[in-house]
């Protein structure tokens, strides 16, 4: 073996990671091993994790029982947008045009790979909706979700809420998480009626 068992253990973790490739995973796991300091912090931050855990309302992630943003006083309480994953929350977050708060659904529609609405995080979104004046429908510009938004834009019609949906001008087919937060924040503010 030309290199020792450890490292190539951490290389191996690391290139795991999206956007590693085996040689730069090599060269990181070099790095942490000349870099004992910096190797420890990471060390501490990865151990940090176990204390996450999913918001007991929104999905998000948390420390205890809430997420900071549904702990957040002074976020608007009468509006919600609904977004397919974490990451899609944060992509909203970085824009800064929204004040209200998120639902995860963990998913989007997808008849042919089994996800259908049991499959989503929807069994805690309806009795959210007591007192909101809005839902913004937040799901990404792809097949699956224009679907989930349809079906959830007919669900809150039943039901008698708001719904509106991101303003056209996203990139078609994309996940909400790839577009900058200038243009996020536009498609927030015009979004229209569903
Ligand atoms: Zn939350």
């Amino acid at each position: 073996m030309k290199y020792p068992e450890s490292l190539l253990k951490l290389a191996r973790a690391l290139s795991r990671l999206p956007g590693v490739g085996p040689k730069t995973a090599q060269k990181l796991a070099l790095h942490l091993a000349f870099h004992r300091e910096e190797a420890l912090e990471l060390k501490e931050a990865l151990q940090g994790l176990e204390r996450l855990s999913t918001c007991r309302l929104c999905g998000n992630l948390a420390e205890g029982e809430l997420c900071p943003i549904c702990q957040d006083e002074s976020r608007e309480r009468s509006v919600l947008a609904v977004v397919e994953s974490v990451s899609d929350l944060f992509a909203l977050e970085r824009s800064g045009e929204f004040h209200g708060l998120y639902h995860v659904l963990g998913g989007a529609l997808n008849p042919l790979e089994g996800v259908g609405p049991k499959e989503l995080n929807l069994e805690t979104l309806w009795p959210r909706l007591a007192g909101v004046k809005e839902v913004v429908l937040a799901t990404s510009m792809t097949v699956e979700g224009e679907a989930t938004a349809l079906y959830l834009a007919e669900e809150l019609k039943r039901l008698g809420v708001k719904a509106t949906r991101l303003a056209y001008g996203l990139p078609v087919g994309g996940s909400l998480e790839y577009v900058d937060e200038v243009t996020l924040g536009r498609a927030l503010e015009g979004r229209k009626p569903v």
